[in-house]
């Protein structure tokens, strides 16, 4: 599958926000948003006035990267959405935080969705007691996500049952264990995504 391999900050600085794509780093001084807020490139500190299409496009593109997804990957989301009942956009965010990836991120077992994303395909982990190692698996409510017996020994997992860890409502985490809950598909307001969905409705419908 195509992988983007260019440097992660540029699509925070081209999305003008922190979008936390390189864990710890984010949070440091050394965050090129906080060092550099303008767009990458000859132009970046030149572009002033945005047309709708610009402002739908960019949300979908921040969407996109924020949980690090290819366009046909996120796409076939934002269809799988469309065909579910309720509201499009909410359903498509929904989707998005229901990945496995995505959750493992949430529950502090990775630093970044794409370290998440790393540790799944590598097979550290068990959806209720199999191993699933296809981040993109969509987890429901009941599921429990484990750190296999086996990687609960590396310096990495060892190094996340030290940290004090604090979970959205909608899933819980016991951190001793290396193991997580889904309580519930999580709402509009428990997911902190800064994404105005309905542009990127708006961009997929016309
Ligand atoms: Fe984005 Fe993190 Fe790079 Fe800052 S350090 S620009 S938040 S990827």
């Amino acid at each position: 599958m195509a992988r983007y391999t260019d440097a992660n900050c540029r699509l925070c600085r081209r999305e003008g926000q922190k979008l936390f794509l390189k864990g710890d780093r984010c949070y440091s001084s050394k965050c090129a948003i906080d060092r550099r807020a303008y767009a990458p490139g000859q132009h970046g500190q030149g572009r002033s006035k945005v047309s709708d299409y610009g402002l739908q496009l960019r949300e979908k593109q921040k969407a996109k990267r924020f949980y690090g997804l290819q366009e046909t990957q996120f796409r076939n989301l934002f269809d799988k959405a469309e065909r579910k009942a309720g509201i499009t956009g909410e359903n498509l965010l929904i989707l998005l935080e229901t990945r496995l990836d995505n959750v493992v991120f949430r529950l502090g077992f990775a630093s970044s969705r794409k370290e998440a994303r790393q540790l799944v395909n590598h097979g550290h982990f068990q959806v209720n007691g199999r191993k699933v190692d296809i981040p993109s698996y969509t987890v429901k409510p009941g599921d429990i996500i484990k750190v296999k017996e086996k990687s609960t020994n590396s310096p990495k997992f060892k190094e996340v049952k030290e940290m004090s860890i604090t979970v959205p409502a909608w899933v819980t985490v016991d951190v001793e264990k290396l193991e997580g809950k889904v309580l519930s598909v999580p709402t509009r307001e428990e997911i902190d995504t800064p994404v105005a969905e309905h542009l990127i409705v708006e961009l997929y419908s016309k």
